[in-house]
């Protein structure tokens, strides 16, 4: 577009020249003025648009590096299951795809290496057993 824009002006300039204007004539000069700016205009276009195309790559820069930010983000977003080590009563993290490995997989204690958890069925992973355990010997009280 700027290109097509320098070329009608460039044009433009060939055309006066070749009707020989005289430029110390008002109309002549009115004609060399008006093509000078328009000359000056689609100079400006030109930088312009260098300047934005620099932008434009900064931005995708930019948003690349966001997205690998994301990426990252949403690795450390893994599901991780806490559960308490029964004998020093330390927090244990292990990775939830443990609970879908085929093999056997013991989560041990980092504090006390005590196993705190088995993906053989032997173990439940719900931190609340106890109190719904506490709940039901509640209910039998009251039968
Ligand atoms: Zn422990």
């Amino acid at each position: 577009m700027v290109d097509s824009l320098k070329q009608k002006v460039a044009y433009l300039q060939g055309l006066a020249e070749g009707l020989d204007i005289d430029h110390t004539d008002k109309e002549g000069k009115v004609i060399a003025s008006v093509i000078q700016v328009l000359n000056d205009v689609a100079g400006h276009i030109e930088e312009l648009r260098a300047a934005q195309q620099e932008l434009e790559e900064y931005m995708e820069s930019i948003d690349d590096d966001l997205n690998d930010l994301e990426s990252e983000l949403d690795f450390e977003d893994e599901d991780f299951i806490e559960v308490e080590c029964p004998k020093c009563h330390k927090e244990v993290m292990f990775d939830s795809d443990i609970l879908e490995d085929d093999d056997t997989i013991e989560v041990t204690c980092p504090n006390c290496n005590e196993v705190v958890f088995i993906n053989d069925g032997s173990f439940d992973i719900e931190t609340k057993g106890i109190d719904a355990d506490l709940a039901g010997v509640k209910d039998n009280d009251d039968i």
